[in-house]
């Protein structure tokens, strides 16, 4: 189903997204390494426990060693999956966003299933019940309880709605999702329980298994933070003030004690102590104050969004976890083009605020909304434009500029876009048309960033 789109325009899915990717360069080094963490995925979840079931069991004769391979592989990624899905300080800078991460962690997911799918079938197709009596009944039993949980957990996570057939809009809903998710690490502990008990054909003492046993060990703990890290990783604030915007509720918090480290352009989760709102969900931070203060500016796009515009009041207390997310364009170069839209303008409002007037950057941000009345911080960004030279913004107002394409946005700029770095936040199809088109008339920009607003 089309839904309308935040600027007007129709997309075809609800969630917009926005991410951060590298397409010609980085522009300049910010502790960020984007291909860090997946050169260490194949790294240590693949080639290693490759090579360590080869040592501990190349020698034996058939199937044995790629069997042991394919099962080793496939629990060392669970493992790093579930290191991948704790949220650990350090993580998303070596994927270039938590956004990434998450979407590593979804592939790796398909991975996992088909290397267990192998272990499982070739070892059945050539040992037969050789083996199988041979090893202990009742960890094959629970690796295989644990794998067809597996199974279901994530193909629902990789097909919210049924592949191939557009027509059908229905999707989990997201907290029936996130806690059926939560089961899979329920399997690796059944899959651990199955690696220590099985008899392998391989020595206790090889390197192999000493190698399953930490990542065993790693993955329970990776588990336990995912589970319980919140404790210590949410702040307390409470509810200052709550506007409701015609096209978003602007919602502000102050800290109760030591409040969270956002930047401009960070994200946050949040859940709230009115009824119905106790559910974290994550939203941009866009406006970051001296004073430790931050503001979250919510668009009614479900349930929970929806709600909220009525039911938070000033007073009212809220839980905070964050900063996560890598959208930062400091690291954008000279010159940089940003465009948002609908409520995607969220990061580049704190960006914006955060703009000095001797600032070096050539920077032009484009709006795309349906009017004037849909835009959000309108008054803080015009004041930026006013206090900042180096900073110009456009409205691009569809009902009466008609479609934004990227002929559109090039003869908005003041400069060349092939000179420029391009941030973008706001839905995904509208974000894949322009670079297209971009594109098909040579003119690409330097580096595109975008992040993504949807973890499933
Ligand atoms: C990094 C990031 C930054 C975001 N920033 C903003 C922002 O500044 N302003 C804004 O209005 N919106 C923002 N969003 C989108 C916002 O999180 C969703 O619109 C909101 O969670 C939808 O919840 P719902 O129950 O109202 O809608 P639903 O219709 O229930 O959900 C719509 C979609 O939102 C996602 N979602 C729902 N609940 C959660 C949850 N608890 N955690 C994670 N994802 C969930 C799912 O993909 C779901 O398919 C951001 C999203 C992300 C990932």
């Amino acid at each position: 189903m089309q839904q309308k789109g935040f600027a007007g325009i129709r997309f075809p899915s609800l969630s917009y997204t926005c991410r951060s990717r590298l397409l010609e360069r980085s522009d300049s080094f910010d502790g960020t390494l984007p291909l860090l963490g997946k050169i260490l995925v194949i790294i240590v979840g693949i080639l290693l426990p490759v090579a360590l079931a080869f040592a501990a069991a190349g020698h034996l004769p058939g199937t044995t060693w790629p069997v042991i391979a394919l099962g080793a592989t496939a629990f060392t990624l669970m493992a790093i999956n579930l290191v991948m899905a704790a949220r650990l300080p350090g993580i998303d800078a070596m994927f270039d966003g938590l956004d990434q991460v998450y979407w590593v962690h979804k592939w790796l997911g398909m991975l996992i299933l088909t290397c267990a799918f192998l272990h499982q079938q070739i070892k059945i197709a050539t040992d037969g019940l050789q083996v199988m009596a041979a090893i202990s009944e009742l960890a094959i039993q629970v690796a295989e309880i644990s794998f067809y949980l597996m199974v279901f957990l994530v193909l629902i996570s990789f097909f919210k709605r049924v592949p191939k057939m557009p027509k059908i809009t229905w999707e989990i809903p997201y907290g029936i999702w996130r806690q059926s998710h939560r089961l899979l690490g329920v399997v690796f502990l059944g899959i651990a329980f199955h690696q220590f008990f099985v008899k392998a054909p391989f020595d206790n003492n090889a390197l192999l298994a000493y190698y399953l046993n930490g990542a065993a060990a790693v993955g329970a703990a990776a588990f336990l933070w995912s589970q319980f890290g919140f404790l210590v990783r949410r702040r307390a604030y409470k509810v200052t003030a709550v506007t409701k915007h015609p096209a978003a509720t602007i919602v502000d918090l102050e800290p109760a004690g030591r409040g969270v480290s956002v930047r401009p352009g960070s994200f946050a989760f949040v859940k709230f102590s009115a009824k119905g709102l106790g559910e974290p969900h994550p939203f941009t931070v866009s406006q970051v104050r001296p004073n430790g203060g931050i503001q979250f500016s919510i668009r009614g796009l479900g349930d929970y969004t929806r709600h909220l515009r009525d039911a938070l009041s000033v007073g009212d207390t809220a839980k905070v976890e964050g900063g996560y997310g890598r959208f930062h364009h400091h690291r954008g170069g000279p010159k940089q083009v940003w465009v948002a839209a609908g409520i995607g303008v969220t990061p580049f409002i704190a960006w914006a605020d955060h703009l000095k007037p001797g600032d070096a950057e050539q920077i032009c941000m484009i709006y795309c909304i349906r009017n004037e009345a849909e835009g959000v911080a309108l008054d803080r960004l015009r004041a930026a434009a006013e206090r900042v030279p180096g900073f110009t913004l456009k409205l691009h107002c569809s009902d009466t500029d008609g479609r934004f394409d990227a002929a559109k946005l090039v003869s908005y700029l003041p400069f060349e876009i092939a000179q420029a770095s391009f941030w973008f936040c706001g839905p995904a199809p509208m974000r894949e048309g322009l670079v297209k088109d971009l594109k098909a008339s040579g003119k690409v920009p330097r580096a595109i960033h975008f992040e993504r607003f949807e973890f499933r």
